[in-house]
């Protein structure tokens, strides 16, 4: 495999991690990373403070022996509580099965800890607040913000929703396609703070979830015994709508007025609530579509720089590992042709981006309206039951979450599948305890 001065573009989690793995394979490396090395405490703020990580990402990690590391730094998270408007909480599992949940895991203490785990390898250098700003696919220049300028035969482009490299491809490739939708809802993240010596306020090992069908807010527990909520809200309210968007709350009161309505039992817990509301900023949720992934075997697009998503089904950074294990794969069967190489890849990975950025999106709904639906309860009852009873029985989640042999677009495909037969049942019986679960899995091995 010839070794041509390769370069990564973005030290984010998928940047950090192909390192890891190229290194393995003996080549050199240099990465460039737009902000400061945060190890030094010297980063901007992230987008957010902690992660869901799941059996896809956790298979990289395993390939490249951090798993078990990683994974004594996380919270088990067993399921959904969901918080009424009442302020009743309700657990809804994540499966049925034993050892099947998600982990809450620190966004920059994993980052920090695959760039750590890299610079192990002599191959690897990296460069911080290197911000590249354009990218010349016919001679390989890479420019950069400080007035850097690097040749490089081989570029991955690894630099974000936001990819410079991508907008550099869009100008220079006559037939590249890229798109942004965005959501008419952004995020802002708040705390729940720990209790007196470090105690978890509210249920430690749970994704916690206030749907209120056109907002919501999540709660993911951090290890100090914090918790960082989202709040998932309109920008805007619709015109002539008194609906609760970003833009009406503008003081104080407003903000208390909202929560204390709409989120009443988190409100005593956030005494910071009105300090970090108009402190932090407030992020928009798109979706990125671009076409091709690669140029001639001389720089590829992966992880959020070719199919950023939103972040409802908790799969961003998990796809982006799992671009980078399939990427590796790929390399030993086609590997040393990369043109080969970044066309068998884009042809593996386009499909199955596609599907999670569409489920992603289909579960912004489901979290936002469906949760508090009791058709939708009473199929979580019934489908934690077939998981219990039958070993061949996963729930869309559980085949997109915990199934890493799976592809994407096949747990889509099943899944939706599967959902709609088991909401047919769930609308007609007035408890979840009075479907029969042979009919059911019946209903379900016969989809295929
Ligand atoms: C609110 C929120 C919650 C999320 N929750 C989850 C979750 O629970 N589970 C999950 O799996 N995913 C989640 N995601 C998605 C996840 O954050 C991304 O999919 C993941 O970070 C993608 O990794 P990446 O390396 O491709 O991009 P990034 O992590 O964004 O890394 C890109 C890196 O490139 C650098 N960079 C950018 N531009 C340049 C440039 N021009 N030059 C050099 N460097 C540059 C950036 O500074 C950054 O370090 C969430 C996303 C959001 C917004």
């Amino acid at each position: 495999m010839p070794n041509n001065n390769i370069a990564i573009i973005g030290a984010g989690l998928a940047g950090s991690l192909l390192s890891i793995y190229l290194a393995k394979r003996g080549l050199r490396v240099d990465v460039y990373e737009a902000r400061g090395d945060m190890r030094l405490g010297d980063a901007a703020r992230g987008r957010s403070i902690n992660m869901a990580l799941s059996e896809r990402g956790i298979a990289a990690l395993r390939e490249i022996g951090m798993d078990e590391y990683m994974l004594n730094a996380a919270i088990p998270m067993h399921g959904r509580m969901i918080h009424t408007p009442s302020g009743e909480t309700k657990l809804l599992p994540y499966s049925g099965r034993k050892g099947e949940y998600i982990n809450s895991i620190s966004r920059s203490g994993l980052n920090a800890a695959l760039m750590t785990e890299a610079e192990r390898h002599a191959g690897i250098t990296f460069h911080f607040k290197e911000q590249c700003t354009d990218y010349d696919p016919e001679n390989g220049n890479l420019s950069f913000a400080s007035g850097k300028s690097v040749v490089s035969g081989l570029v991955f482009a690894a630099d974000g929703a936001g990819s410079a490299l991508r907008h550099s491809l869009a100008s220079s490739i006559a037939d590249f396609r890229s798109r942004s939708d965005f959501l008419e809802h952004g995020y802002k993240e708040l705390v729940i703070p720990s209790g007196e010596a470090g105690s978890f306020l509210i249920e430690k090992n749970a994704l916690h979830i206030w749907p209120r069908h056109k907002f919501m807010m999540i709660a993911l527990p951090n290890l100090d015994g914090s918790f960082t909520c989202t709040l998932f809200l309109a920008l805007n309210a619709p015109e002539g709508s008194d609906e609760p968007s970003f833009a009406a709350l503008t003081d104080e009161a407003s903000l208390v007025d909202f929560f204390e309505r709409e989120f009443s039992d988190a409100l005593p817990l956030m005494p910071t609530l009105a300090e970090d509301f108009f402190a932090n900023p407030t992020g928009t949720l798109g979706t990125v579509h671009c076409s091709p992934w690669h140029f001639e075997g001389r720089v590829l697009l992966l992880g959020d720089a070719a199919h950023a998503m939103v972040p409802f089904y908790g799969q961003g950074m998990n796809c982006a590992f799992e671009d980078v294990r399939t990427l590796d794969r790929i390399i030993d069967r086609d590997g040393p042709d990369w043109a080969e190489v970044f066309a068998a890849f884009e042809q593996d990975r386009m499909p199955n981006a596609a599907a999670i950025q569409a489920l992603a999106i289909e579960n912004f709904y489901e979290m936002r309206d469906k949760v508090a639906d009791p058709v939708f309860q009473k199929k979580r009852e019934l489908e934690t039951r077939l998981e219990q009873t039958y070993d061949d029985y996963f729930s869309k989640y559980s085949m997109v979450t915990f199934r890493e042999d799976l592809p994407y677009a096949e747990a889509k495909r099943r899944g939706n599948l599967q959902d709609d037969v088991l909401m047919q049942l769930c609308s007609q019986a007035s408890e979840s305890s009075q479907i029969d679960a042979e009919e059911a899995i019946r209903l379900v091995r016969s989809i295929g």
